[in-house]
């Protein structure tokens, strides 16, 4: 080490204490990079590689990126996955004895990311950490760019699963893990998208109950009170310690606009897992992941960014409480009702910066004048949204508008001081108003207006004095003088101070000029420096604000996402909703939100859904390819899931009976990534169905057991549906499409199970899709048709339906045979599971069975005794 140059040193001592992150070295304008991380650099983000001398001809790879530069490349550093280090100068190069003091200011990673260059407006950039205490998960999450900060913890019995949801739906950019719990951990922390979190492991210690209570108690005091985060949700304090630990250590800052730590029950909002969020393109599309053409897309009329973050959040976690839901149809309906009052409303939310990041750029000392400014702007519209929602009807609107503050004191404090666009650089001066404060300008003046002063003060002097010669001058000797000839002498006043003789002059000074001397000469140095200085104290001053500034943001939000539903409402003809605690779902005209919209006005064709779960939970749909199955599934859970998250609804008129959870399983992929193969992945998915789903749920089921051969995924789709129908703990509210014909038998022997089907016309070879749901099964796919339509070569389409012809024939023999002998096993399974019972039905059962039935007859028995043990309150098989 004694061979390197003392800077050197200087550098290898920090970067020893930061070896995982790329160390970014000021050395003047530039911030450097030497050894393994020059090369990285050089490699990933494409800059030039350099050598340089490190001491006794000892050259080492060096690259760097000039400071004011800096954002882009670390935002492509942190977008392939590294951690950037910023290594600072902290003290002023003239003072240095010997090397510039530095330090590591922060710390980036791609969940403490604070540059709004690297940050998506609309998009909450959440650093997660997870933690298992005992049969729990503690989940916590911050936006360190926003200063939200929440946490939760799974329940007993759904751990790992449960923790899976939160994570699809909060989707993190970086995930704290305890090192000991990798592997338990490491395997469930896929994304949404199937790629893998940012995964950081961070030492036990940070996630332990001894750490973690004196912190939260300290800084959080009213939360760690009211969500007993020290007695039966200690496994969210833990995680949210953790993440309070980490963004401390990265940030080397207070923190102050972090001050509130949320707590809430995943059993509030309605379950989406990874799958259902991306096959009902919430909030962006499967094929492009882009926004345009996701539910989103649509409801997104937001004017904030604070609001368009917000709304999203609402979308990705509907609520189930009917109360909440109700308040928030509310207010919709209030804005849908009063155009002028949404119209106000978002003319002054327009207005408004992104007031959260703001305030987060503040208080990591990250805000430059033109923050502040615009912070103060947009608390300065907050008075005239408080007067819009006086007197508003709706809970919600009047309650928002008692709670703004508007933090009025410190908007006029910050326009009295900072002019209108100041410039970036903050140590340059330019930031103060004139006027504001008499030293700035005293200084000002001095500085630009030095010698107009000299020639004014000469003047002045001249004629008080009456020496008509009088001549300011300057040396760098003696500084600025004033001259009198001899033949004036005697009118040489006595405040005049002699500093030199002449001839046949003198030269004095004055106390007035000594003074201006000072200013003048260090007048632009000290000029800045004040600058700065009263700079900083407005961010104090905001930064001690940050609390009721943040309120305010987050109502402003709420305020803006309601006037976004409200607007899309309006727009797109949606109605209110009527929400109950039943479990029927009735919805009269309904439309898919975003079908309707790329297809030219009027060519929808709207539906009827009508799912009577105590009745027939199971609607069994059938009909052509591109018949529009799967948009009228979706668009049923879209319905679902768009009242309660407490918007109007694309459709006439919409009961819903409160839904826990929408399950999906749509299509086939395969996930090589992970090795499985596409009908491993379906039968993964309805696994997970089968072992989650509640009385309460919405299941799609858009083809089941396609991935196999015909008889196989058949019978599987067959036995599922009998599942789901007859499982006391499901029996949910479901929306089945298939190709598989044969099912529509079910609804013969299954009395919850309603078949549908959509009409087409045909003429001649050709088939119009009518789109339109009806009652009754189909039962053919006019998959060659549409093969034609896509362009499938005439010859290959004569062959397929010479084919269709012969196979159709010889499988109407088998099938029928298969059926037979299916339900025959099934009746004497299920026959045998009760030998050893004694009940009057399955003694009748049993005489079915030996005397020989229909398997009909015998399975309406069966159902007839699972009836009765539910009424007698026993188990079901
Ligand atoms: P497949 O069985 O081949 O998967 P599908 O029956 O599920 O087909 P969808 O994918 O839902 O069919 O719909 C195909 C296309 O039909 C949609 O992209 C849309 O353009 C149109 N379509 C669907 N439903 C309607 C409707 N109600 N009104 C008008 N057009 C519709």
């Amino acid at each position: 080490m004694s061979s390197y140059t003392p800077m050197m040193q200087q550098y290898l001592a920090i970067k020893e204490k930061h070896p995982d992150s790329i160390l970014f070295f000021r050395l003047g304008d530039f911030y450097e990079m030497f050894f393994q991380d020059a090369q990285t650099a050089s490699k990933e983000i494409d800059l030039t590689l350099t050598a340089r001398d490190a001491g006794k001809g000892n050259r080492v790879p060096m690259a760097g990126v000039p400071h004011h530069a800096a954002e882009n490349y670390i935002a492509k550093l942190i977008d392939k996955g590294y951690t950037v280090a910023i290594c600072d100068q902290v003290e002023d190069p003239k003072e240095a004895k010997g090397v510039v003091r530095r330090e590591v200011t922060r710390i980036i990673t791609p969940g403490t990311i604070l540059d709004p260059g690297l940050l998506r407006d609309n998009e909450n950039n959440y650093l997660c950490a997870v933690v298992i205490v005992e049969d729990q998960i503690g989940i916590a999450a911050m936006d360190i760019s926003t200063g939200f900060f929440t946490c939760t913890q799974t329940t007993r019995s759904d751990s790992m699963e449960s923790m899976e949801s939160e994570l699809a739906r909060l989707n993190p950019a970086e995930i704290l893990i305890p090192s000991s719990q990798e592997d338990r951990l490491r395997p469930h922390l896929q994304k949404k998208d199937g790629s893998w979190c940012r995964i950081t492991l961070w030492h036990d210690s940070y996630f332990s109950k001894d750490r973690a209570f004196p912190l939260l108690e300290k800084h959080f005091p009213d939360s760690v009170e009211e969500y007993s985060l020290i007695g039966e949700n200690q496994g969210a304090a833990q995680a949210a310690a953790a993440v309070y630990f980490y963004v401390l250590d990265t940030q080397k800052n207070s923190l102050c606009h972090i001050t509130d730590l949320e707590f809430y029950e995943t059993a509030s909002y309605m379950v989406l897992d990874a799958n259902a969020r991306r096959n009902l393109e919430l909030t962006q599309t499967i094929r492009d992941r882009k926004k345009k053409g996701s539910l989103l897309w649509i409801l997104d009329r937001t004017k904030t960014a604070m609001g368009s973050r917000l709304l999203r959040n609402w979308i990705e976690q509907p609520l189930c409480n009917a109360n909440d839901i109700t308040q928030r149809l509310d207010g919709v309906e209030e804005l849908v009702n009063n155009s002028l009052l949404r119209s106000d409303l978002q003319t002054a939310l327009s207005q408004i910066f992104d007031l959260e990041r703001l305030v987060g750029r503040s208080a990591c000392g990250q805000a430059n004048a033109r923050d502040l400014y615009a912070l103060a702007s947009s608390l300065h519209c907050i008075p005239a949204i408080q007067s819009l929602l006086v007197d508003t009807e709706s809970a919600l609107l009047n309650f928002w508008g008692q709670q703004l503050d508007g933090c009025l004191e410190l908007a006029q404090q910050i326009h009295l001081a900072l002019v209108e666009e100041p410039p970036l650089a903050l140590k340059d001066g330019g930031l103060i108003r004139s006027g504001y404060d008499s030293q700035v300008d005293r200084l000002r003046e001095a500085a630009t207006h030095g010698k107009a002063w000299l020639n004014q003060y000469e003047a002045d002097e001249r004629s008080r004095t009456g020496i008509k010669n009088l001549k300011i001058g300057y040396n760098r000797v003696f500084g600025y003088y004033l001259t009198v000839t001899n033949s004036y002498s005697h009118l040489v006043p006595s405040d005049y101070q002699r500093k030199q003789t002449l001839t046949n002059a003198e030269r004095y000074t004055t106390k007035q000029l000594l003074e201006y001397e000072s200013e003048i000469l260090g007048a632009e140095d000290r000029l800045k420096t004040m600058e700065y200085d009263i700079f900083c104290e407005m961010r104090d001053q905001a930064n001690a604000k940050a609390k009721n500034i943040l309120a305010d943001a987050e109502t402003l939000a709420c305020i803006d996402a309601l006037c976004s539903l409200a607007d899309a409402a309006v727009r797109n003809r949606y109605t209110r909703p009527a929400i109950n605690a039943g479990m029927d779902i009735r919805i009269e005209s309904g439309r898919h939100p975003v079908v309707e919209q790329m297809l030219p006005p009027g060519e929808f064709v709207s539906n009827d859904t009508y799912i009577q779960r105590d009745a027939h939970p199971i609607l069994l749909l059938t009909g052509p390819n591109m018949a529009g199955k799967s948009t009228y599934m979706r668009q049923t859970a879209l319905i679902v899931l768009m009242a309660q998250l407490g918007s109007f609804v694309p459709a006439d008129y919409a009961e819903i009976g409160l839904v826990d959870r929408i399950f999906t399983r749509v299509g086939a992929q395969d996930d090589l990534a992970s090795g499985q193969s596409t009908f491993m992945v379906e039968m993964n998915e309805m696994a997970y169905i089968l072992q989650y789903a509640t009385p309460q749920s919405l299941l799609l089921l858009d083809e089941v057991g396609r991935g196999t051969s015909t008889f196989d995924g058949l019978s599987i789709a067959w036995a599922i549906t009998e599942h789901i129908h007859n499982h006391s703990q499901l029996q949910c509210r479901t929306l089945f499409a298939t190709h598989y014909h044969e099912l529509t038998d079910l609804e013969e022997i299954l009395t919850g199970v309603k078949n549908y089907s959509i009409a087409v016309r045909e003429i001649g070879e050709q088939v119009i899709f009518l789109h339109k749901i009806i009652e009754g099964g189909a039962d053919r796919s006019y998959g060659i048709q549409v093969a034609r339509l896509a362009g499938i070569p005439a010859p290959v389409l004569t062959r397929a339906k010479e084919l269709l012809f012969k196979l159709e024939e010889r499988d109407e023999i088998t099938l029928k045979k298969t059926r037979k002998q299916s339900s025959d096993e099934y009746k004497h399974a299920q026959i045998g599971f009760f030998d050893s019972e004694s009940h009057p039905v399955l003694d009748e059962l049993r005489k079915v069975h030996i005397e020989g039935t229909t398997p009909l007859e015998a399975l309406q028995l069966l159902m007839e005794w699972q009836r009765r043990l539910v009424d007698e309150g026993r188990s079901q098989p």
